[in-house]
């Protein structure tokens, strides 16, 4: 019997319905040539649009179909017009975070061949690194969903960075069960703790459980970098990194800058991870600059889709959506090496359809492929 996952899938709003629906085709193409395992969605409604027309900002019971789905697919959610009363977005997926407590923010980076290089080292082509955000707690503690900011009349605002033991060790031992996933593809199996140990009790807290850990994995090269140092790496030599772990404000700010180094945000994948929920959406937003115009930038989205797979291997031990995921990475990186993929963001001629088309026949190409070397 073939297995089936239920996927929990919120369009959301704006361009993330389109790359929404151009993951979902390209997971149905990638299932279809590796066989073994099946998908099967059930839509949530949610986003700004939803909240515009009922006054909520997610379905009813949405959360918890969410919640017992085996991975959650978004798209993308928030438009700047539409806006709770106190002027803030709409924002259901933050709870989604908070509710399922999704630590592990996975934002891999890079370097396609005839995408965007930003850094004029021919050695920039190697680019392939992973920032691994810890996405609940850090300097995003007090805001958001908790906003618990302590402001003293007129004249102070104080924001904690809250670093606990049980989530850290979590996080790390997610990094270094990564970078060994990525050692047995490849990758030099390899992971940095970024962090600022030098100044900060928090960060040195961080630090020492990194290292604590660290002898539970010993095939994985582990290390230390300054934050600022980090910075200064990644414009100087980022494709000597392979997964870098962080709290949660660094990990906002570098997984940008490394997304940069490589194209833009339509090449911007994301993994939300907990330990019992997954959620997968692009890093960008919902582009109403492009949105309705058959523009935006599929990639994010189906890289995302592909993460989701790799999840849903471990999580179920169905191996053929690992092989899935793989072939879909392999088949963006074969688009572009082919110059088969030309996206609009890029100055290219692909719209969304024409990259989904273009994309899918790739991916279906890999039986071809084998048969001719066989
Ligand atoms: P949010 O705060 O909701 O994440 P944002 O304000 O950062 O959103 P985005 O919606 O991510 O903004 O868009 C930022 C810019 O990047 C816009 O000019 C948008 O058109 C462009 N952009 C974002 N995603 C894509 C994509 N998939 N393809 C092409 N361009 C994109």
């Amino acid at each position: 019997m073939p297995h089936t996952s239920q996927i929990a899938v919120i369009k959301g709003d704006g361009i993330g319905v389109d790359v929404t629906e151009a993951t979902i085709a390209v997971a149905a193409a990638a299932a279809e040539v590796v066989g073994g395992f099946s998908l099967s969605y059930r839509e949530v409604q949610a986003g700004a649009g939803y909240f515009a027309a009922t006054g909520r900002d997610i379905e009813p019971d949405g959360e918890e179909t969410a919640g017992t789905a085996d991975a959650i697919l978004l798209g993308a959610i928030g438009l700047p017009a539409i806006r709770h009363a106190d002027g803030t977005e709409i924002s259901p997926h933050l709870r989604l975070r908070e509710r399922f407590q999704l630590y592990a923010g996975v934002r891999p980076a890079r370097a396609y061949p005839n995408a965007p290089q930003r850094l004029a080292d021919p050695d920039a082509a190697a680019i392939d690194l992973v920032i691994l955000r810890e996405s609940t707690e850090g300097l995003f503690y007090s805001a958001a969903v908790h906003n618990r900011s302590e402001v003293i009349g007129d004249s102070e605002v104080r924001d904690t960075l809250r670093i606990t033991r049980p989530t850290t060790e979590k996080l790390h031992r997610f990094g270094f069960r990564l970078a060994e996933k990525r050692k047995a593809r490849g990758r030099p199996g390899r992971l940095t703790c970024v962090d600022k140990a030098n100044v900060f009790r928090s960060m040195a807290f961080f630090r020492r459980i990194f290292d604590e850990i660290r002898p539970e994995f010993p095939n994985v090269d582990a290390d230390h970098n300054y934050v600022d140092a980090q910075a200064l790496d990644l414009i100087r030599q980022p494709w000597a990194f392979d997964v870098l772990v962080m709290e949660n404000m660094f990990g906002d700010i570098l997984s940008d800058l490394a997304g940069a180094l490589v194209g833009g945000m339509g090449m911007a994948a994301c993994a939300e991870i907990g330990d019992a929920h997954g959620l997968f959406q692009p890093a960008h937003g919902s582009a109403p600059d492009i949105m309705g115009q058959d523009k935006a930038n599929p990639l994010a989205a189906v890289l995302s889709g592909a993460l989701m797979l790799d999840y849903l291997a471990d999580k179920t031990g169905a191996g053929a959506m690992a092989d899935a995921a793989q072939l879909i990475e392999e088949s963006v990186y074969r688009g572009f090496a082919e110059r088969r993929l030309r996206p609009m963001e890029f100055g290219g001629d692909m719209g969304t359809t024409a990259m989904t088309r273009e994309l899918i026949a790739l991916v279906g190409e890999r039986e071809t492929r084998r048969a001719a070397s066989a």
